[in-house]
């Protein structure tokens, strides 16, 4: 019975998800590889241009798991309003399926524009709650400030690349968000600890590729780092961050 043999071990295979991705900057080689490998990959982007090339290529055959539409808050500038104001009116008027990359860089080359960004941030966490959609949320040197304006709202949030304290994780977990790890976690131990006391089922597993280099292809290697260092399979991992990934984007 080979054909039944054949579905049973791809049942069988281990499923990786890539939470965070900028495919738009991928080769589109490395993408087709990610469907073999079972990675399966959201999409981020970061102003309509980008998002417009992920559909594209989504119109080519590119197999996404989901496409998130968002402005980056490093873009945002008095003189970007007019391309913030249209991503907001194609989110208000279209059907996306979550929002991304959306938050707050408060690092010294984009803190100058702090207030701009909260009123931003703010207008995108109003309409994800309206619609019910999933957030994928950039906090870098900003931890507490997206943490209190997250507060203000019922929402999905998942905090991608999470680089704050241990008392910041807490905060963040309490308030329901869900915990990126990526790649450079593989080249730091720097992350170790923050991984060890997340709760498995708070973790999603993310490369923000191209960034330094990682890539969605990192997901198995990834997952077994976080296995190791919480002292489970790898499978128990995989298996509780696709839970995760369907709970975060309203599946399950
Ligand atoms: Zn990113």
């Amino acid at each position: 019975m080979p054909n039944t043999q054949r579905v049973e071990e791809s049942n069988n295979v281990i499923k990786y998800y890539d939470c965070h991705c900028h495919v738009d900057l991928l080769k589109e080689s490395v993408l087709q590889e990610c469907r073999s490998l079972y990675i399966n990959i959201v999409a981020v982007s970061t102003d309509i241009k980008s998002y417009n090339r992920i559909s594209e290529l989504r119109a080519e055959g590119l197999v996404l798991a989901q496409q998130f539409l968002g402005y980056h808050p490093d873009s945002i500038t008095p003189d970007n309003l007019p391309y913030v104001k249209r991503v907001l009116d194609l989110v208000n008027e279209n059907k996306v399926e979550g929002l991304g990359e959306i938050g707050l860089d408060l690092s010294l080359d984009f803190s100058q524009y702090k207030d701009l960004q909260e009123k931003i941030f703010s207008q995108f966490l109003e309409i994800a709650e309206t619609k019910n959609l999933p957030v994928n949320i950039h906090s870098r040197k900003a931890q507490p400030h997206v943490l209190e304006i997250l507060k203000n709202y019922r929402i999905n949030p998942f905090l991608h690349w999470f680089c704050g304290s241990k008392k910041q994780l807490q905060e963040a977990i309490d308030l329901g968000c869900y915990i990126g790890f990526t790649p450079a976690c593989l080249k730091s131990n720097r992350y170790d600890k923050l991984i060890k006391i997340t709760p498995l089922e708070f973790i999603l597993t993310e490369s923000d590729a191209p960034v330094y280099g990682m890539s969605p292809k990192d997901m198995p290697m990834l997952i077994e780092r976080i296995a190791s260092l919480k002292g489970i399979p790898p499978r128990e991992v995989a298996d509780t961050v696709k839970t995760s990934y369907l709970k975060w984007i309203g599946e399950i």
